[in-house]
């Protein structure tokens, strides 16, 4: 398919996959979206106890593991006040000043309920404290309920989730925003490698799975990792630019625009130092086929590989990321031509993955 084809495609999928809500734990429809996707493309599909998606297209050759994680960073409901108000934990990392006056997006046992995120208005605050951020633990979700027992009747309960309500956008040159491309960037990858793959007769056994929890410890990528057992792995994240004002490139070398970021290490060598024989693949494969890529080294998150690496007794593994503007907010902004560069640099590396593993 020509180029634009394939952008209009990625673009119309990273907007069914934002659009739609899954938190962590609670990835119920986001597998069913991904199941529908892949469907086509693999021999075998399951579901494991925790959750985990993992799809098979089966070959001769060395084993692989593609994992996105499907889970976003949301709220959980920790208790209703008399009033009606919804007091609520942060499931993720949120930096608590993004989360103040969202909209959201309840995920109530009668279906979804519409809020938002309230606090005291500044117009009452002191001096002092409208210098201050305001903290998590001072927000609450308002629903519009009458008191408790309204609240309840509307299906919310303890232990209820909620995520951000913010739609997908385009914005100028191929750059698109909304929410969760943390990690519905990674799944949209997963499903493009998988449909452009199905075109050819390739060696490799090719598991693609669509992992839950990892904003919460990367948890769904450690038991899919121990059933598998791949002889590689690669992680599919997104990962922070150093290209908008208010960070520098001495934070972040990246940028949008540029390719594929190829994990060198992240969070300072604490959480994945990326296998040099899987280095030395996706480089080698990125030179020869002309496909842009950029190289990471970051201090702060990290990703499913790190899970994954550790596994049994150990597995070489890699972590391709897109860059990301604003990760963890409900405005994250990233370039489609990234997305389709790493599709090419995944399918061209698997292609040829009995050369290395
Ligand atoms: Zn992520």
């Amino acid at each position: 398919m020509e180029k634009g084809g394939n952008l209009r495609e990625i673009k119309s999928l990273l907007e069914k996959f934002t659009n739609a809500h899954g938190i962590s734990g609670f990835e119920d429809d986001i597998r069913e979206l991904l199941e529908k996707e892949l469907e086509p493309y693999v021999d075998t599909m399951r579901r494991d106890c925790m959750g985990n998606l993992i799809a098979l297209k089966k070959g001769e050759g060395p084993s692989i593991m593609l994992a996105a994680h499907m889970d976003e960073i949301g709220l959980m409901v920790r208790y209703i006040d008399d009033n009606g108000f919804l007091r609520f934990v942060g499931i993720g990392g949120w930096f608590d000043q993004t989360l103040l006056n969202q909209r959201v997006v309840l995920h109530g046992k009668k279906g979804s309920i519409p809020g938002v995120i309230g606090s005291k208005p500044p117009h009452v605050m002191k001096e002092e404290d409208r210098k201050k951020p305001v903290k998590l633990d001072d927000m609450f979700i308002d629903i519009g309920a009458k008191d408790r027992e309204d609240a309840e009747n509307l299906g919310i309960e303890i232990g209820t989730v909620a995520s951000i309500d913010r739609n997908f956008v385009p914005l100028a040159n191929g750059k698109v925003t909304s929410k969760a491309f943390d990690n519905r960037a990674g799944i949209v990858i997963l499903i493009e490698v998988m449909k452009r793959l199905s075109k050819y007769k390739i060696e490799a056994n090719v598991y693609a799975v669509g992992t839950v929890q990892e904003e919460v410890g990367l948890k769904g990528a450690r038991t899919c990792a121990f059933g598998i057992c791949p002889n590689v792995a690669l992680a599919l994240d997104t990962t922070i630019p150093g290209d908008h004002p208010g960070i520098n490139k001495t934070d972040s070398s990246l940028e949008l625009g540029k390719g594929p970021v190829v994990t060198v290490a992240d969070a300072s060598g604490r959480g994945l130092i990326a296998h040099p024989q899987v280095l030395r693949w996706l480089k080698e494969t990125a030179a020869e086929n002309e496909i842009p890529y950029q190289l990471g080294v970051g201090s702060g998150g990290t990703t499913d590989a790190t899970s994954i690496h550790l596994t049994k007794e150990g597995i070489p593994t890699g972590t391709v990321s897109i860059a990301t503007r604003y990760i963890h907010s409900p405005v994250e902004v990233l370039d489609t031509a990234d997305i389709e560069a790493c599709v090419s640099l995944i399918v061209k590396a698997i292609e040829r993955v009995g050369k290395y593993f």
